[in-house]
Formats: structure tokens, C-alpha cells, sequence
């Protein structure tokens, strides 16, 4: 006697799981990847929720998008997230992710009013989760406001100052940045911290083989220049 072939109920499971990343605006390469359907059906799914066609072209692969100042800090507290629901719930694979950046995005909501929308995008986020698992990525303690932030792995980690801490000239000029000027006097509850303990090896996503091609990036400058006055400490 053989097994079931294609269970019913697993289907359902992938099917609502693929439209929940899709209503989060992840990549149809993406919902490829952690689903077993069809890239037909998937088409067809992506179409019917967002009443358009896939976007075509490969993934964002660019690790030097998520050290850009305004990227740098949002990837950050998208992945304090991520770590504290990998150390408190049972979740993981892309369900954490999923969990993780529907808070993420829910938290960014909260600090613009409703009116900002994430810097970080699902697909951006779910890279961010792999290139931390490729250990292309670590977390650097900046030692003014002591949060955690997303660094290239094996950065000197060494007199680190983060982004906010430390912004560059131009920030904040195109928009209000997502945090308070001063992290002392008004951290967000989700804002990283060094007391957080590392998160577990939560996900299992498999290689996709995909390749790089950079989405648009709102702000590319840097997010650590330390030749740079703070023109919000003086
Ligand atoms: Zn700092």
C-alpha cells in the first residue's frame, strides 16, 4: 500500500500559506521556493490577490542593500523580531518569517501613523533570514545605545557604532526616519538589544539557485561612516 499521494489538506496548508506571503508582497520565487505548487497555480494565485502579473526578474542579492542607513536600521529590527519569536514561539521555516515581518510591518505602521510604508520588503526580509543563515550577515552591538544591528559577518565589531546612533549627513532629509533621534529616551519595545540571545537555527529554506539583481533602494547611503559628525549628538 502506498502513501497518499497528494494530500488534500497539505495542499490547502500551501495554498493559504502562498497567499499569505503574497498578500506580504513576496516574490512569486519566493512562494516558490516553501511551497510545493506549481509556479502555474502560482501565477494564477498571485494574479487573482493582486489583480496583476508576477513581476518578472531575478531576486534582490545584494547583502550591501541591508548596511544603507535607513535599510540597515529597519533590517535590524526586522531580525530582533525574528530572533525573539524563534526564541518564544514554536515556529520556524518561513512560517517565523512570515510571523516576523507581519510584526515588523505592524510596528512600522504604528510609528508612521499608517502613513509610512516598509522599508523592507518581504522578499528583502526572507534574504536577509538566508543570508544570516549563510553566515554572510552577524549582528553588531553598537556601543553607544548597546542595540544589536545587522553587519557583514566578520566586521570588526570593535568601537561599532550603528546607524541611528551615528547617521550620515543626509538622513532623515527625505523622510522622518522610522526612530526616535535619541534611542535612550524612547527605544521601541521590539528595537534590538544585546541582551537578546542568539537565535536558533529556525528555517530550513531550501537553495533556489537565484541571482542577484538589485530591487530599487530608497537610500543608499552608508550607514556607518565614522569620519562623520552626528548631527544629532553634540
Ligand atoms: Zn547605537
Amino acid at each position: 500500500m502506498t502513501t497518499n499521494k497528494k494530500s488534500v489538506s497539505r495542499d490547502a496548508d500551501e495554498i493559504i500559506l502562498a497567499k499569505e506571503m503574497i498578500m506580504l508582497g513576496a516574490r512569486l520565487q519566493v512562494v516558490e521556493s516553501e511551497t510545493a505548487l506549481s509556479r502555474e497555480r502560482l501565477a494564477k494565485l498571485y494574479r487573482e490577490l493582486q489583480g496583476c502579473a508576477a513581476p518578472k526578474g531575478m531576486l534582490p542579492f545584494s547583502v550591501d542593500w541591508y548596511m544603507t542607513w535607513m535599510p540597515n536600521i529597519h533590517s535590524s529590527m526586522f531580525y530582533s523580531i525574528y530572533r525573539f519569536l524563534a526564541r518564544e514561539t514554536r515556529l520556524e521555516g518561513v512560517r517565523l518569517t512570515v510571523q516576523a515581518y507581519r510584526l515588523y510591518r505592524n510596528q512600522v505602521a504604528c510609528q508612521t501613523q499608517g502613513n509610512g510604508n516598509p522599508t523592507l520588503s518581504f522578499t528583502r526580509a526572507w534574504m536577509l533570514v538566508r543570508f544570516f543563515e549563510s553566515k554572510m550577515l552577524q549582528l553588531s552591538a553598537c556601543t553607544q545605545c548597546d542595540g544589536e544591528f545587522v553587519a557583514h559577518a566578520h566586521a570588526i565589531r570593535h568601537n561599532y557604532v550603528c546607524a541611528i546612533c551615528r547617521p550620515p549627513p543626509r538622513a532623515g532629509k527625505k523622510r522622518r526616519p522610522l526612530t526616535p533621534k535619541s534611542p535612550s529616551s524612547s527605544t521601541p519595545a521590539s528595537f534590538p538589544t544585546s541582551t537578546a540571545p542568539p537565535s536558533p537555527a529556525a528555517t530550513s529554506l531550501t537553495g533556489t539557485g537565484l541571482v542577484a539583481a538589485d530591487e530599487a533602494s530608497g537610500d543608499t547611503a552608508p550607514a556607518q561612516d565614522p569620519g562623520e559628525p552626528n548631527p544629532y549628538i553634540s
